[in-house]
């Protein structure tokens, strides 16, 4: 992995972690590398990064971009974590079309990373809850051949955790109580020329009445971040989404808060789901750093939509996949992910093959030297 160092390196930059820096960071950091090296006798210099795969494809990107003469000396970091990616499906219906694009996608980037695959069901929305449907999505990637390689965290049974996050956003005043209607609510967004159903903080100061959800407050902040797909995403939190529900009126816990605490307890690296979920991805980066949690990297594939244009979903007639025609469906999912009709004559060999094409576009090669 480590290219050979240079003959007599310059002074080295120390050791630091670069997992979460974006391309523009890295950037900034080759143009004080070459400022030090101004007048400077060796063309190359060793950088010392982690050996997470999105960095070095970033600063690949960077050094390219920079037309500086150094050699990049990769070398892993001691506390590198190993690839853990994730699919939480909810128990509302079988696993249909758009859903399966989801499950491959995350299932195929953690096997071409040699990393682990976890399951975890979201079922913190019990009247939305379909009886049986959670066995029958667990029984239906299995017959795709897709399983958890842990035990699947069932978001159920992880109320004290979500809690207590709750609690150190609280006693951070972070998060407030909110008694606002959603007619209330769609007034103060109308007055104040914002979007429906962005919330403007009403209750910030206090609840006007008894309060019903907890709301986090979304302050002035604006996230960027560098998908996988999209690239780089940028939110203006106020504007775009407002202070949004961490615990819901009813009582529940907000699907924002749940998942943020569950990626960090089951230690995810890589965040692989469907492009519906892109928009919501700042407020969880914002969740991430108001609890001091770490964020992975995300990678937003494309979803499936009706023959209306609308998500495919259960609401919008999705059918059930066909558990007996494993190759077909598997096929379309793959296809629908980019990627040519593999004609594969088994599970097995559809794997294969599928997990070598993922790798080849999707998992940078280490190849620096210019
Ligand atoms: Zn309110």
């Amino acid at each position: 992995m480590a290219k050979a160092a240079p003959a007599r390196p310059v002074k080295r930059p120390p050791l630091m972690d670069r997992r979460n820096s974006s391309v523009d960071a890295l950037a900034d950091e080759l143009g004080a590398v070459a400022g030090a090296l101004r007048g400077g006798v060796t063309p190359s210099v060793g950088v010392v990064l982690g050996s997470d795969a999105g960095i070095v494809e970033n600063f690949a990107l960077a050094l390219r971009a920079s037309n500086l003469p150094l050699t990049p000396l990769i070398e892993p970091l001691p506390t590198v974590r190993r690839y853990r990616g994730r699919f939480a499906p909810s128990p509302t219906g079988p696993l249909h079309a758009g859903s399966l694009v989801a499950a491959l996608a995350s299932w195929l980037d953690a096997r071409a990373h040699d990393g682990a695959w976890l399951l975890r069901m979201e079922d913190i929305d019990p009247p939305r809850e379909v009886s049986g449907a959670a066995p029958d999505i667990l029984a239906t990637l299995a017959d795709f051949g897709m399983t958890s390689d842990e035990p699947v965290l069932r978001q159920s049974t992880r109320s004290g955790a979500y809690a207590e996050a709750l609690a150190r956003l609280e006693s951070a005043g972070l998060a407030y109580g909110c008694g606002c209607t959603r007619t209330e609510i769609a007034a103060a967004a109308l007055a104040r020329g914002l979007a429906p159903g962005v919330y403007p903080g009403t209750c910030r100061a206090g609840a006007r009445g008894p309060a019903r959800a907890m709301r986090f407050n979304v302050d002035d902040a604006v996230i960027s971040f560098d998908d996988r797909w999209h690239g780089q995403v940028v939110q203006r939190l106020a504007c775009e989404v407002g202070d949004f529900v961490v615990r819901r009126a009813d009582g529940l816990w907000a699907y924002q808060l749940a998942v943020v605490v569950d990626d960090a307890a089951q230690g995810i690296t890589d965040v692989v789901r469907g492009a519906d979920l892109l928009d919501n991805t700042p407020r969880q980066i914002l969740l991430q750093r108001a609890l001091r949690l770490p964020t992975p990297r995300y990678l937003h594939v494309p979803v499936v939509l009706s023959d209306a244009g609308e998500k495919l979903s259960k609401q919008t007639g999705a059918r059930a996949l066909d558990r007996a025609a494993p190759l077909q469906e598997l096929e379309r999912a793959w296809q629908h992910l980019g990627f040519p009709r593999l004609g594969a004559d088994d599970l097995a060999a559809f794997h294969r093959h599928a997990v070598a094409a993922w790798k080849a576009r999707w998992v940078p090669r280490i190849a620096l030297s210019s």
